[in-house]
């Protein structure tokens, strides 16, 4: 069974293209610059010797349909498959299902609309998202097309949890409320943690840490999502490469105040100007241990400011579980910076949380286990892999 996942934003689109019955990845690749005139499609795979092969098209890609052509062109020339046409199934990853979606779903008529509906909660994904499932119902007409939606995993989250204290029509009338994302990864993430320690998947209470340039955290009960730092938009929670997280909601009527700042110009500043980067003018997480190790007191900050906060949830999800089996990092900073692991869970003995240095200063390639031998709470490294979590619940709809 060959199922093609594929991840649609507003100028790329990232695709991988799965065995589902080996859950074995045949071939990913990237269109970028769709709109600009340098545009680029790169695939990667192994040949038939198992030679890693890469191929290329450098061409002015106008719109996600003529971006997707591209992509079956360079598929056919891989020889893996003979049309896209041929496929079992093909999976979009959708931002925003909002109260709407909570399960993996077949695209049709009435869900594109739905999505529609849905634009005003994520108007810059949403919209990128429905233009890859329109040109790929275009391309393939035949081929089973399955919305998975990144919020779907916190459709779990009861009421107290995922309710703001606003005025009770702000939820009624406007949909404001929780709803998390990073769905597919905590999923996949707490899921492998089950198998890995050998307790039935819905037994595992988790806290999962996804930690890339988004990041966020949540609380897994009985194998789901109770609660998640992200809120109505990924704004919310955790430090960020770029997005400042929880703060204080009256800063913003400060700032426009004292600064006379407009709502486009704090929304610009809160989730790009702010985070690791608003700190200390970089956001990226290798750049900014090497900029600690030689002094910068910004860049310690930051790190410090990051990993304080990453603290504060895991005590908080403790309280919230009463018991909890696992911590699971992921994402390119939890897979990679052992120092962010080490400080993050520093003195958590009193939450029966205890690392074990040596083993913590590892990167992940497969599953880690970095807690002590007497650490009550198991400490996991998990790789994620959100695309092969879409192609899983692909097959298990389609077949
Ligand atoms: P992601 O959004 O999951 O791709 O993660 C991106 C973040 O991971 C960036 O801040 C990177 O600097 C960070 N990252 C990737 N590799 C490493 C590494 N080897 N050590 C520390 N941070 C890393």
């Amino acid at each position: 069974m060959k199922i093609l996942v594929l991840n649609s934003g507003s100028s790329s689109i990232k695709f991988q293209l799965f065995n589902a019955n080996t859950n074995e990845s045949l071939v990913g690749g990237i269109i970028e610059q769709i709109g600009e005139r340098d545009s680029h499609a790169k695939i990667k795979f192994k040949d038939k010797e198992g030679k890693n092969c890469e191929l290329e098209k450098n061409t002015a890609i106008a719109n996600h349909k003529f971006g997707l052509e591209i992509m079956n062109a360079l598929l056919i020339e891989s020889k893996i498959i003979k049309d896209l046409c041929e496929l079992d199934g093909i999976g979009h990853r959708v931002v925003h299902g909002g109260e709407k979606f909570s399960e993996p779903t077949i695209i049709n008529e009435k869900v594109i609309e739905q999505i529609e509906k849905l634009i005003p909660l994520a108007p810059l994904h949403n919209p990128a998202n429905l233009d890859g499932i329109k040109s790929s119902i275009e391309h393939c007409p035949n081929v089973p097309q399955v919305a998975v939606f990144d919020t779907a995993f916190h459709s779990s989250i009861p009421k107290h949890a995922y309710m703001y204290a606003l005025p009770y029509d702000t939820y009624k009338k406007d949909g404001v409320r929780r709803y998390g994302f990073h769905g597919t990864s905590h999923h996949f993430i707490a899921k492998e943690a089950a198998k890995y320690l050998g307790i039935d998947a819905n037994k595992l209470n988790a806290i999962t840490l996804h930690l890339g340039n988004g990041a966020s955290m949540s609380a897994v009960k009985n194998g789901k999502s109770i609660d998640t730092s992200m809120g109505l938009t990924p704004l919310e929670g955790l430090i960020m490469g770029t997005r400042c997280g929880d703060i204080d909601p009256a800063i913003i009527f400060y700032l426009s105040r004292v600064e006379g700042l407009n709502i486009d110009e704090l929304d610009n500043m809160l989730n790009k100007q702010s985070g690791l980067k608003g700190i200390c003018g970089n956001n990226d997480m290798r750049e900014i241990g090497e900029m600690a190790k030689k002094g910068e007191q910004r860049a310690k900050l930051a790190l410090e400011m990051f990993n304080y906060r990453i603290k504060k949830y895991i005590g908080s999800y403790s309280a919230v579980l009463g018991r909890v089996d696992c911590l699971i990092f992921t994402g390119g900073i939890g897979e990679n910076d052992t120092e962010v692991r080490k400080e993050s869970c520093s003195n958590l003995e009193n939450l029966g949380i205890s690392l074990d240095i040596n083993k913590n200063n590892q990167r992940a390639k497969e599953i880690l286990e970095v807690n002590t031998k007497d650490s009550k709470v198991k400490v996991l490294v998990i790789p994620t892999n959100e695309e092969l979590e879409i192609a899983l619940q692909v097959k298990s709809l389609i077949s």
